[in-house]
């Protein structure tokens, strides 16, 4: 489906949005990724999102790329008998080891890891930071806390450790299950949780053996230390503002979020800006001034991609959440600042072939009234430095490879077609001006861009650009075997 847009939508799933009718109104509302939630939801709830997804897909004949996000090392106190309590600031609280229901005084937290690496005086906090907890005294397998910022404390609700270093794995038994399971199912991408190291990417991409693209959410504060080796070992990046804020002061956020967002787009991998852009519209149909600035904000940093959470999973208006980062989206790429904006954060790093032809193809069709640049991959890795040049013309990633058009849904501008494997490369530009017309991107009098390799079909071989004619009698005149 053509999009009027180049920055990407990805959309949460819940009990808000799990019909085969509103998943399909999302995606045609906007939704080019949508993210399936480990932390929530059995296999089976997963199972039959996935097959809805591919069902949507296939009846819009449109490739949607599907993020299962991993829960990771998040820490979780146990249930209530009540479901949930009020604490009291002032007041003590315990976390054990008990398996029974909590209540006023108690509730289980089961991790025997964190009451051996507590000690008092530590801060616990609960629920997205709202709670805050004091550790006045701990043992093996307790911790007697003083609440100091106290609020609902509900089942299941996070628990964040900020200054304390967790000798957590970074993927738990239940994580390798849920990879196993998602793996074999067919995700695109895999995000992880709290990463914390370079070496908890590779663990992952490991056991997903090429099944699934590798997402680092970038939420821990160790992370954002050693984010050029973890963005070196993953495919993508999430600034994941939600659990970043809580670990850090909420200040140290956007200046993390410019710094990531940079880094990214100069490696060529996309970047996903998210939690809270839409937060009042899990309530509301209209949002706030600030969310609507925050989304133009990160798409004029030139973000690959925005994401909404709750809004979509669980708020009362997805379709208007998403068609709202529509319209802001659309708005702001048509500003003449964000084009300047973009030109200006260009890095003209690469040094290779491929880095040649993506830059030519960009400046001849921004000097010249070429209408779209129509690149042939097939890991991707074309497209992802073509769209790093942020053209001023839409792009088409042609591939053969299910697995690249459905990956390169998260990245910025790729409008991802499939084509047959490349035989001649005359059939490969008759394709391109097929699909060009067939999109909506051109017209039979316009001219394109096809950017190729020789050998065809092997990665990493860019070599070839052709401006063609977009009337194929042309080619099949012009245009030798
Ligand atoms: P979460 O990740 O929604 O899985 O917690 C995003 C974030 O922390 O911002
Ligand atoms: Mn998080």
């Amino acid at each position: 489906m053509r999009r009027q847009r180049n920055v990407k939508i990805v959309a949460t799933l819940g009990p808000a949005s799990e019909t085969y009718e509103m998943i399909r109104s999302l995606h045609e509302a906007g939704a080019d990724v949508f993210r399936l939630n480990m932390s929530h939801g059995s296999h089976e709830e997963i199972r039959e999102k996935h097959r809805i997804i591919r069902q949507v897909e296939k009846d819009l004949d449109s490739p949607i790329a599907i993020l299962a996000d991993l829960q990771g090392p998040k820490l979780r106190v146990g249930t209530f008998a009540d479901g949930a309590e009020e604490l009291e600031e002032g007041a003590r609280f315990t976390l054990d080891l008990d398996e029974t229901p909590g209540d006023g005084s108690r509730v289980c937290l089961p991790h025997p890891e964190i009451f051996a690496a507590l000690e008092p005086g530590a801060t616990l906090l609960v629920n997205d930071g709202k709670i805050r907890l004091r550790v006045e005294a701990c043992d093996n397998s307790s911790a007697t806390c003083v609440v100091v910022t106290g609020g609902t404390i509900s089942n299941r609700k996070g628990v964040n450790v900020p200054d304390v270093v967790l000798p957590l794995a970074a993927l738990s038994a239940k994580d390798r299950d849920d990879l196993e399971f998602v793996c074999t199912l067919g995700v695109d991408w895999l995000a992880l949780s709290f990463v914390q190291r370079p070496e908890d990417v590779a663990e992952a991409r490991d056991l997903a053996g090429g099944r699934a693209a590798i997402l680092s959410k970038i939420e821990k504060p160790a992370a954002v230390d050693r984010f050029d080796d973890i963005l070196k070992a993953s495919d993508g990046i999430m600034v994941a503002r939600g659990d970043l804020g809580v670990e850090l002061p909420v200040s140290a956020v956007p200046p993390i979020q410019k710094r990531l967002v940079r880094a990214c787009r100069a490696a060529a991998k996309p970047v996903i800006v998210a939690t809270q852009m839409l937060e009042s519209m899990i309530e509301s149909p209209m949002p706030t001034r600030a969310e609507v600035s925050d989304v133009a904000t990160a798409i004029y940093e030139g973000t690959d991609a925005i994401m909404l959470s709750a809004e979509s999973a669980a708020g009362q208006y997805p379709v208007e959440a998403i068609d709202t980062m529509h319209h802001v989206a659309t708005e702001v790429e048509g500003d003449p600042t964000y084009a300047q904006i973009v030109a200006g954060s260009r890095s003209a790093k690469g040094t290779t072939i491929a880095d040649g032809i993506v830059a030519a193809a960009r400046g001849i069709a921004e000097k010249t009234d070429i209408k779209v640049i129509c690149c042939f991959t097939e890991s991707g890795t074309t497209a992802l430095l073509t769209a790093r040049e942020r053209p001023g013309v839409p792009i088409i990633a042609m591939t053969s490879k299910r697995g690249t058009a459905r990956r390169l849904c998260l990245s910025w501008g790729c409008n991802c077609v499939m084509t047959e494997e490349l035989v001649r490369f005359k059939m490969a530009v008759v394709n391109a001006a097929r699909a060009a017309r067939a999109g909506g991107f051109a017209t039979e009098s316009d001219q394109i861009v096809v950017t190729a390799g020789v050998p065809f079909n092997q990665p990493g071989t860019t070599n070839i650009l052709r401006v063609a004619p977009c009337d194929e009698r042309l080619i099949y005149r012009t245009d030798p075997e």
